[in-house]
This record gives structure tokens, sequence and C-alpha cells, in this order.
């Protein structure tokens, strides 16, 4: 349920509806956007009356929320969510390209790829430690050695860094890491989320191979209903029966989700078709279509990587990359960082 509230409600009013709601066992989000303020409520509001809800005199309208997401729902926040990390802004008219290996192999290479793609215009840099590998005998990630290596490649560059989590037990290594990721196998390992919702640092949640938009939305929703609301949403391809190309990238995806939720979106053009060469037409599409950022894979040597060559585009390809995004969010009016 939420109410819209009237332009002259005073803070007092509001406190003390705010009150009283959580001494009936419901909690409130109180959203204070640009040209509406809206409490939104969540728990079980079926004991409600509200017709007295809307007889008070500085509420203008109560709506019941249908749908099962409450903190992701746009009609809770109608405002895009900006992530803020750490000073670099994502959402709401700002776009980041995450960029980087898929996995941090050695000193050399991550920092040579941060230098790189921080110089051709990335934002954050990217790159496992700890690697959700279809095989046990596939190189696992250099864990928690990993982690270390990419923070020394954000001292050298400045670049926040992204990286992913596979077990809740290891949620003190990543405190220094400026956004977890939660990847497309975890994306419903409820207690993972759970955890990850006590923590208030921004959560990158790829939807899963095999999930829908609304069980992505629940997904964030674990996180969000812990009080973790910086969560920024990625499609990174679904399961079809097309195999030409690693997944099939749902770019409808974007404004579908932009409609149902104001969390940010961005696209994985490297995961979703598993092919260098297609890396770029994707990556044109998703700014044209409205993401809020990418997440790519690049790396130096994509022959000799030690997981996901075949879709990593080299840090030259990158830099001519970048330049025609720029074009594209000049048009969508989008500034990119
Ligand atoms: C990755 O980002 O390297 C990764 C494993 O992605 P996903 O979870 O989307 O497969
Ligand atoms: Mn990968």
């Amino acid at each position: 349920m939420i109410l819209v509230l009237k332009d002259n409600a005073s803070q007092a009013q509001i406190d003390n509806l705010i009150k009283w709601l959580k001494s009936l066992g419901v909690d409130t989000h109180l959203s204070v956007g640009r040209y509406q303020t809206i409490l939104g409520l969540v728990g079980d509001t079926s004991g409600l009356d509200e017709d007295l809800l809307s007889s008070l005199d500085f509420v203008e309208t109560v709506k019941r929320i249908q749908e099962p997401f409450k903190n992701a729902n746009r009609k809770f926040h109608p405002d895009d969510t900006v992530v803020d990390i750490g000073g670099t802004k994502l959402g709401g008219g700002h776009f980041q390209i995450i960029a980087g290996p898929c996995s941090v192999e050695s000193r050399e290479q991550i920092t040579y790829i941060a230098r790189e793609v921080k110089n051709d215009g990335a934002g954050l840099l990217r790159g496992g430690a700890f690697k959700p590998r279809t095989s046990p005998y596939a190189f696992q990630g250099l864990r928690a050695e990993g982690l270390e290596l990419l923070k020394e490649a954000r001292k050298e560059t400045g670049l926040p860094i992204v990286t992913e989590i596979m077990d809740a037990s290891h949620i003190p290594l990543f405190e220094d890491v400026d956004v977890i990721q939660v990847g497309a196998r975890n994306m419903q390992n409820f207690e993972l989320l759970k955890e990850l919702g006590k923590l208030r640092k921004p959560i990158l949640l790829k939807r899963g191979m095999a999930n829908t938009i609304q069980e992505l939305l629940m997904s964030a929703e674990y996180i969000m209903a812990g009080g973790n609301e910086q969560v920024i949403l990625c499609e990174r391809g679904i399961r079809t029966f097309e195999t030409y190309t690693r997944n099939t990238l749902d770019l409808s995806a974007i404004p579908v989700i932009k409609e149902l939720s104001h969390l940010p979106v961005v696209i994985d053009p490297s995961h979703s078709t598993g092919h260098s060469r297609f890396v770029r037409s994707m990556s044109l599409a998703a700014a044209a279509a409205g993401a809020d950022g990418l997440i790519i894979e690049v790396h130096n040597d994509p022959q000799h990587a030690l997981c996901d060559g075949p879709q990593s585009i080299t840090p030259d390809a990158f830099s001519k990359l970048v330049p025609d995004i720029k074009a594209i969010l000049d048009i969508v009016g989008k500034e990119l960082g």
C-alpha cells in the first residue's frame, strides 16, 4: 500500500503516522521525490482501514500495490535511484561502464587492464576473485589473493572495484570491496541475499539464467527488505532454445524493469552473447534502450585468459567502443560518469 502525501503534510504529522503504523506492525518507507512525497507501507496491511487513512487531511490518495515487490517498486519511489559508489554515481542519468577481466589472474594483468580501461572511460573495475565455474577442475579464481590484487589496482587507478561473492561466510573478506556482485547462479541464494541486506554497500545483482524479471525484482527485494537500498540490477542473458549465442540477451528487460522499478539496470553484453565480436553491437543497443550502465569483460590477451576469453574484448576494442557509447548517451540524455 502507498500513501501519496499532500504538499502541506508536516514532518510531525508524518512522524506520528509512521509511529502509529509501526505499532500495528507495519514498516514504512518515505520517498520524498521531485513531484510527490510517498509513504510506502511494507508488511501485512490487510488490517488497515483504507477509509481512515484516506480521511487524514494530509493524505492525498491511498493505493494498494498489487506486485509482491514493494521496496523495489517504482510506485514506492517514483524517481530513479542513483547508487553512489564513493562519489561514483550510477543511475538517474549517470551511465557507468564497469570493465575488466572475467577473473583476476595476476598483479600485472589486473593493474595493466585497470589502467587501460580507466584511460578509455571506464568508471569501475570488474574482476572475479571467487569464480563460479561449471567444472570443479576449471580455474576457481585467486580467491582472497585476488581481492588484494583488485585493491592494489584500485589504489593505482582510483577505480572502484566490483567483484563476485559466492558465500555469505566470505562477507568479512569483502568489507573493502566497493560493489559486491551476486552472480546469476546465486540470484536466488536467499540466505546470501538476506546477509547482503544487512550491509550498507552497493550490490550488483545479476539475473539468473532461468529467472523471470519478477523473480529478479523479488531477489532485489530480499536485499532491500534488510535495509540495503543500493541495488543495481544486471541483465546478463537468459537461457533460450538459441545456441548460437551463449545466452539470449533480453534487452526488453530494460524498459520493463524501468517501468516496474526505480533501480538502475546494467547490461552485460559479454556473458549474454559469449562472443567478443557481438559485444559492441549489444553495448550500443543497451545504451540506446535506456540502460544505466554496462559491465564488459576486457582482457589484454583473450586467447590465454583463464576464464571467458572468447567473450572478452581487448583494451583496443574497448577504446573504440566508448566514444560510440558516448554518442548514444548524448541522444538519450545521459552522461558517461
Ligand atoms: C561473471 O561476471 O564473470 C559471471 C560469472 O557472471 P554471471 O554470474 O552472469 O554468469
Ligand atoms: Mn566471466
